[in-house]
């Protein structure tokens, strides 16, 4: 849940060299580009520049690797203790700069401060706290031999270099679920953060570089992911790839990685599914959470509606209501700001084609529809409501990631199950019903790696194993406390024979 700003919070000095450009982190030291080129970070609510960041390229990625690879072995080496209490440091400096982080996460992202980004912050502490704990509780196994001569020690050890490339809807917790695990297991890590959230990326590193790991263990490369993110993942000396980002991306990370360990979080297309007997109230609450969260930029969001036919119409009168009253689009600084704008000019422009198809082939617009530029920029965009859409329509076959409500009335809970089934997509789904028995069976046959029962969509926790069900275009593994770290080391044998 968000916070208010920590009153004693300080902001500690940054170990970065003063000026804007070296914000690459390798080797224990901040540079520039390799050939010195920058890009500038704007905000999504004005368009106004807000730093100018390095550019780095594929020969600055492989500066990255060449350190991580060379500085794995000895951390992969040390004490789980030792790396737990590095966590508890980075944890520590996070924390310290709560005030700065989720200023710049607004600034850069567009999310709202007081509604949204000191909660984001707050998270991203517990990631950090949560890989410290786990990194004490990596344990092997002794198994029996066949052999009573023999005795096998399986070790669980790390797997060395573990690329991570991230996106920038969540800019702190995405890469912390990839990051603080794959530190807590003993690997060494090179992360291409999303362009558009770089700013962010760098005020994260900041934290991470004041917890005092050794030179080459943790490397920040911002730049392009075609050239950046690709080096990465496709270079020999990187051993594991965790990849936050769209199914299109991920299929190409999944060619180009062939033969790594693949952590692929990848999107989502999970309805909302409210049954004849849900708590309408309940239910509507949760799809303004789902849908207008993040201004609906999250993998989890409630990209589509199913209502049961018999409560449609009491369902939307409560929802349009509703969304008129509570929801505030604008400045996402100010305190009242409910929702910001959107964070890139691409999302905006799915967002309006997408409403402009559905609108075109026969959907209700019930609420909002278009951007709203008189509020700084052209990336705020009305929540908007869309009733009697159509599994035809782009709006329900794919992600929007934008803040829409797509609604289509449905004939009962079997119906709802063969949507989901049709959907390429299998993430997560949630299922409004006052009949516990009735939502249990419902999510026990729903084809997806998560399923909410009267919870909306974007509730997750972080220590629960959280992907894609296997065979969708959602993705490949689990994140989410030990399962991050069972995928992001190996298991080791050793046979001792004592004849
Ligand atoms: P994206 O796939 O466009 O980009 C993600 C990252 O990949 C960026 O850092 C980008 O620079 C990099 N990249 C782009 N091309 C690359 C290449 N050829 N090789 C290596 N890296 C490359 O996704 P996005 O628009 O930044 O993020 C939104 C997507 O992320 C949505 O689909 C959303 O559902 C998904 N997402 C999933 C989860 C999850 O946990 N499943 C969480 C958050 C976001």
């Amino acid at each position: 849940m968000p916070s208010k700003p920590a009153a004693s919070a300080t902001t500690v000095a940054s170990a970065r060299p003063a000026g804007a450009t070296p914000t690459l982190y390798i080797d224990g030291s901040w540079a520039a580009a390799d050939g010195g080129a920058t890009f500038e970070a704007t905000s999504p609510a004005t368009g106004a520049v807000i730093g100018t960041l390095a550019q780095g390229g594929r020969v600055d990625a492989s500066r990255a690797i060449e350190a991580a690879a060379r500085s794995a072995p000895a951390w992969g080496g040390t004490s789980p203790f030792e790396r737990a209490a590095a966590l508890e440091r980075i944890a520590a400096a996070i924390d310290a700069r709560r005030d700065e982080l989720a200023g710049i996460l607004t600034l850069d992202q567009g999310k709202p401060l007081q509604a949204e980004a000191y909660g984001e912050v707050e998270e991203l502490v517990l990631y950090f706290r949560m890989a410290a704990a786990d990194a004490t509780r990596i344990e092997g196994l002794i198994p029996p031999s066949v052999d009573p001569a023999k005795r096998v020690l399986v070790y669980r050890v790390p797997k060395g270099v573990v690329g991570i490339v991230t996106p920038w809807n969540w800019p702190y917790t995405m890469p912390a679920e990839l990051i603080a695990p794959a530190l807590a297991a003993g690997n060494a890590v090179v992360w291409n953060p999303a362009r558009f959230t770089s700013w962010c990326s760098v005020a994260l590193a900041e934290a991470i570089v004041e917890g005092g790991l050794p030179a080459g263990v943790f490397n920040l490369v911002t730049g392009p992911g075609d050239e950046v993110g690709d080096e990465i993942v496709g270079d020999p000396r990187v051993t594991a790839v965790g990849f936050v980002g769209s199914a299109t991306t991920g299929a190409k990370i999944a060619r180009r990685a062939a033969g790594k360990e693949l952590l692929l979080e990848l999107g989502g297309n999970g309805p909302l599914v409210i049954l004849d007997d849900a708590d309408l109230e309940a239910a509507v609450r949760a799809t303004i959470t789902a849908c207008f969260l993040n201004a609906g930029q999250s993998c989890t969001a409630g990209e589509r509606v199913l209502v049961d036919r018999a409560i449609h119409d009491a369902y939307l009168d409560l929802l349009v209501e509703t969304v008129k009253r509570e929801v505030r689009l604008g400045d996402p600084a100010d305190g009242a700001t409910t929702m910001g704008p959107l964070n890139n000019e691409r999302t905006a422009a799915k967002t309006e084609r997408q409403v402009g198809e559905a609108v075109e082939r026969g959907a209700t617009l019930l609420s909002g529809g278009r951007r709203a530029p008189e509020l700084g920029s052209p990336l705020f965009f009305q929540p908007t409501v869309l009733d009697r859409i159509t599994e035809s329509m782009e709006i329900a076959k794919e992600e929007t990631f934008g803040p829409v409500v797509p609604i289509s009335a449905i004939d009962g809970e079997a119906e709802a199950l063969e949507v989901i089934e049709r959907s390429p997509y299998g993430l997560l789904t949630s299922v409004f019903t006052r009949d516990l028995a009735r939502g249990l069976r419902f999510a026990e046959s729903a084809r997806a790696g998560w399923v909410n029962i009267n919870e909306g969509t974007n509730y997750w926790e972080s220590h629960l194993p959280f992907g894609g069900r296997a065979g969708s275009q959602s993705g490949l593994g689990r994140v989410g406390g030990r399962f991050s770290i069972e995928r992001l080391t190996e298991l080791k044998t050793i046979v001792v024979n004592l004849a």
